[in-house]
This record gives structure tokens, C-alpha cells and sequence, in this order.
């Protein structure tokens, strides 16, 4: 701010003063106009465009704003680019709260201004950076070409040369204002509920080290030195898999009651019942003759009488993959809390695959099934105040809005 609002005051009763004013706002604006500073940060794909507008091609530094800045604190450009989710909402607005004025927006893309193709049947995409930000350029496209970008700065730049000192600076002057300020509480917010979550974490995390899963085996770190890297004969694994014949014999071995879903796949499908699950595939991991050591996703599918919850393994080592589905009866719960209850559960394959962590939270964040024994149950991409799960055919919400015909 400096002492840039009080000048007029000093320089306005004085003859001639409005031109010396005038003269120092033109060489401010000039300046500040040629110097802006983006923040390096892009949402989605407009963020391409964005970064390729500062390599050689297009050289955004002839407008004097090849500084990216990756903190906020040294920027005074937010060029937001891309879908903004309601969950990353707030980190928008902190970013914003935390770039010193004056500063200014730019709203890149359709997804920016508005929601875009998102806009629509979608709960979790915010209807445009205003919703969140105080936005001074909006650039329609999808994605605007970096010549869209150029276009929008110099439209920006022609905004900051009308700017006066008379008017205390953007950044004053919202911060009176009801707007800003809701902003800001809304960032303030979301950092103490950050923290809060952080110290929830800790806490979590801290109970699983010190009184872990019956069945949990701890992931080791192997540091390789790369001289030490053993020559390995590369084949394609592709080749080396059994068939789904044998494959289904050899899991037959271990659990009697299985069956085949899809006998005409490439690929086998097992079902497996809830109690087996677990055990099939912890058999199925260290059984030398198959060995499904890779966990590649768990996800799951509600067929409004139940769930299907499936986890696709594959082994490395003979390049075989199986698909391990197991059916969840759904809880009979009365009709008014339904669907914002959980309504089955399963054995967590986080003790022999760390990697399900993730891949099981999500399907607890989208479809309402609770894992046990997870080390982490909580959701992945909603907060956990959100209600209902988006996957499931019982979920509505209030900002899904049907696409106009
Ligand atoms: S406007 Fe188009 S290119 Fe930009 S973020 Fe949205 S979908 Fe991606």
C-alpha cells in the first residue's frame, strides 16, 4: 500500500497538484501494469495453455510477466486455469487471501468462468471463480489458446492503467466489504479445519504404529544404489500368463465355493463371498504359481439391490491379471437416512496391499462401504461433512442441475 492513498490528499488542494497526481498515477500504473507476476498454479487443462504461453513459442516475458512466482506472497496475478472442485474452492480463496495487493484475477476458460462442460449433473464443480474470487478478466475458451491469455493480459493491462490513487487500492477497498470478508473467513476456515484434520491424522496414525492390524505387515523401503542394479533380462510379461482355466483351478484349491462371473472374459473374474475374500486373496498373493502381487484398483458398482465391490490384481512376475468381485447385501435402513448411511462393509486388502489405502477410501468417499481393519477410514476427496455418496443410485444434491434441451 505505501504511501500511494494518501498522496491525492496531499497533492489535491495544491495548484497543479491533479496533474502531478495524474503524472504519478500514469508512471505507478505503467509500471505495475508491465511487471505482473503470475502465481504458478493451474486447476486443469487451461493450465496447459497457460504454462506453454511462457516457453519461447509464445514468451509471455514480452508483457513482463515471465515470473512465474511459485509463492503467492512474490505474485500479483492470480490467472486461475481450469475446473475449480467445491473442495479446492477454499484453497483458491487462501491462495488469493495470502497474494498482497494491489492484485488481480484472471478467470481462464470456460471451466473458470463458469463450471463449463462441468456445470452440469455435477455436485462437486463451483459455477465460476466469482463464486470464490473477486475475478477482473474472464477469457472464454476451452482451453483459450495462449493468444486468448495475451489478449486477456492486455485487456488487464489496460485496466490497471485507468486505475487512480484517488480510489483507495483494490485490496483496501475490498477488504471493507462484506464480499471480501466472507472470503476471507472462508479461507480462514478451511486453515483451521486443515488443522484440525492434520492433528487428526497425527493422532490416527499414531494409534495404527503403535497398535497395528492383527495381519498387518509393515512396507519395507529397499534403497537400490543404481550400480548395484542387476542385469535384468526384460521380457514381456504379457506372454508368460496362465490361462483363466488354470488360473481358476489353481484359486479353486484355496477356496471351494467360488465361481467364474464372465465365463467368455479374457480375463478371470472370481466371486468370492464377503467371508473369503480376504483369505483368497492373501492365498492368491503368495501362491508361487500365481502370484497376484500388484494390486492395480479396487472399485465397486451398486446395483441398487446390492454392491459389487471388485479388486483387480495382476502378478508381475507372469504378467496375469484376475479381478477378485465380491457381492454386498446392502443394510435394510429405514428410507430418510439412507442414503447418507453406510451401508455394507468389507475385510481391508491394505495388509497385504498398501496400496488398496487409497483405492479403498475412495470407494468408502463414492459409494458408502466401509472397509475394516483400514488403517485410515475416512473419505478421500469430499469432506467429511459432505452427505451422501456420489456414486450410489439413491445420491442427490442440491447443485446437480440437468443440462437445458
Ligand atoms: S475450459 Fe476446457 S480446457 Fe479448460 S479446464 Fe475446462 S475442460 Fe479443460
Amino acid at each position: 500500500m505505501g504511501i500511494m492513498p494518501f498522496i491525492p490528499k496531499i497533492l489535491d488542494p495544491v495548484p497543479g497538484g491533479k496533474t502531478i497526481v495524474n503524472m504519478v498515477d500514469y508512471v505507478v500504473n505503467w509500471a505495475r501494469a508491465n511487471s505482473l507476476w503470475p502465481l504458478t498454479y493451474g486447476t486443469s487443462c487451461c493450465a496447459i495453455e497457460m504454462m506453454s504461453s511462457s516457453m519461447a513459442r509464445y514468451d509471455i516475458a514480452r508483457f513482463g510477466s515471465e515470473v512465474f512466482r511459485d509463492s503467492p506472497r512474490q505474485a500479483d496475478l492470480f490467472i486461475i486455469a481450469g475446473t475449480i472442485t467445491e473442495r479446492m474452492a477454499p484453497a483458491v480463496q487462501m491462495l488469493w487471501e495470502q497474494i498482497p495487493g494491489p492484485k488481480y484475477s484472471i478467470a481462464m476458460g470456460a471451466c473458470t468462468i463458469s463450471g463449463g462442460p462441468f456445470r452440469y449433473d455435477n455436485y462437486a464443480v463451483v459455477r465460476g471463480a466469482e463464486q470464490v474470487i473477486p475475478v477482473d478478466v474472464f477469457i472464454p475458451g476451452c482451453p483459450p489458446r495462449p493468444e486468448a491469455l495475451f489478449h486477456g493480459l492486455l485487456k488487464l493491462r489496460e485496466k490497471i492503467m485507468k486505475e487512480s490513487s484517488r480510489n483507495v487500492w483494490k485490496e483496501g477497498a475490498l477488504s471493507e466489504s462484506e464480499e471480501r470478508n466472507r472470503y476471507k473467513e472462508a479461507a480462514l476456515a478451511w486453515a483451521e479445519l486443515e488443522k484440525i484434520k492434520d492433528e487428526e491424522m497425527a493422532l490416527a496414525r499414531e494409534q495404527f504404529k503403535t497398535n497395528p492390524p492383527e495381519n498387518y505387515v509393515p512396507y519395507k523401503a529397499v534403497r537400490v544404489q543404481k550400480e548395484t542394479f542387476p542385469e535384468i533380462e526384460r521380457v514381456n510379461i504379457q506372454t508368460q500368463g496362465k490361462s483363466v482355466e488354470e488360473l481358476f483351478k489353481i484359486a479353486e484349491t484355496y477356496e471351494s465355493d467360488i465361481k467364474i462371473f464372465d465365463e467368455s472374459s479374457d480375463i478371470l473374474d472370481i466371486v468370492v463371498s464377503k467371508e473369503k475374500y480376504f483369505h483368497l486373496a492373501n492365498s492368491l498373493k503368495n501362491d508361487e504359481n500365481i502370484k497376484l502381487d500388484y494390486l492395480i484398483d479396487i472399485t465397486a458398482v451398486d446395483w441398487n439391490d446390492h454392491f459389487d465391490v471388485i479388486a483387480q490384481l495382476m502378478s508381475t512376475k507372469f504378467g496375469h491379471k484376475v479381478f477378485l468381485r465380491v457381492a454386498l447385501s446392502k443394510k435394510e435402513i429405514s428410507d430418510e437416512t439412507k442414503a447418507t448411511s453406510i451401508l455394507a462393509s468389507l475385510e481391508s486388502l491394505t495388509p497385504l496391499y498398501p496400496a488398496a489405502d487409497f483405492k479403498e477410501r475412495e470407494v468408502y468417499d463414492m459409494f458408502g462401504i466401509y472397509f475394516e481393519n483400514h488403517p485410515d477410514m475416512r473419505r478421500l476427496f469430499l469432506d467429511e461433512n459432505f452427505k451422501g455418496y456420489p456414486l450410489r443410485k439413491d445420491f442427490t444434491h442440491p447443485h446437480i442441475i440437468p443440462k437445458p434441451v
